[in-house]
C-alpha cells in the first residue's frame, strides 16, 4: 500500500464516498428522466440494477462507481493507492482529484494511448 498519513487517508476516504454519492445522484436524476421507473436508491448497490434497464445513458457513471467500489475495498484491505500496472504510487493529489483512479498518471496516459476508443474498459 502507498504510504499515506492518517490525515490523507481520512481525506481520501471522504473523497471516494463523496464521489460515490455524487454519481448515485447523477444516475438517479438521469433515470428519473428516462421513464425507466427504476429508483437506484432502492438498490443496495449498483450490481442490483436490473438487466432490463437501458444503462447506455449511465454506463460511464456505473463504471466509475464500480471502480470506486474496488478502491474502497482496496482501502479496507490496506492495498490502496498502488498503480495496477506498475505497482508505483498513484499519488495523493491524483487520488483526491480522481478517487476512482487505478493507475498512476504515466500508466493512465499509456493506457489511453493503447485503448483510445475503449470508453468502458472494465465492463
Ligand atoms: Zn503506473
Amino acid at each position: 500500500m502507498a504510504d499515506f498519513t492518517e490525515d490523507q487517508l481520512t481525506q481520501l476516504k471522504a473523497a471516494m464516498q463523496k464521489r460515490y454519492i455524487a454519481l448515485q445522484e447523477e444516475i438517479r436524476s438521469e433515470l428519473a428522466h428516462s421513464n425507466s421507473g427504476f429508483d437506484i436508491s432502492l438498490a443496495d448497490n449498483i450490481n442490483n440494477i436490473p438487466d432490463d434497464i437501458d444503462t447506455a445513458l449511465i454506463d460511464k457513471q456505473i463504471n466509475e462507481m464500480r471502480e470506486l467500489e474496488v478502491s474502497l475495498k482496496q482501502f479496507m484491505e490496506l492495498e490502496f493507492g498502488d498503480c495496477i500496472d506498475c505497482d508505483g504510487e498513484i499519488g495523493f493529489n491524483r487520488l483526491m482529484a480522481y478517487p476512482s483512479a487505478q493507475r498512476c498518471i504515466q500508466c493512465q496516459n499509456q493506457y489511453e494511448k493503447t485503448f483510445p476508443h475503449e470508453s468502458n474498459p472494465s465492463l
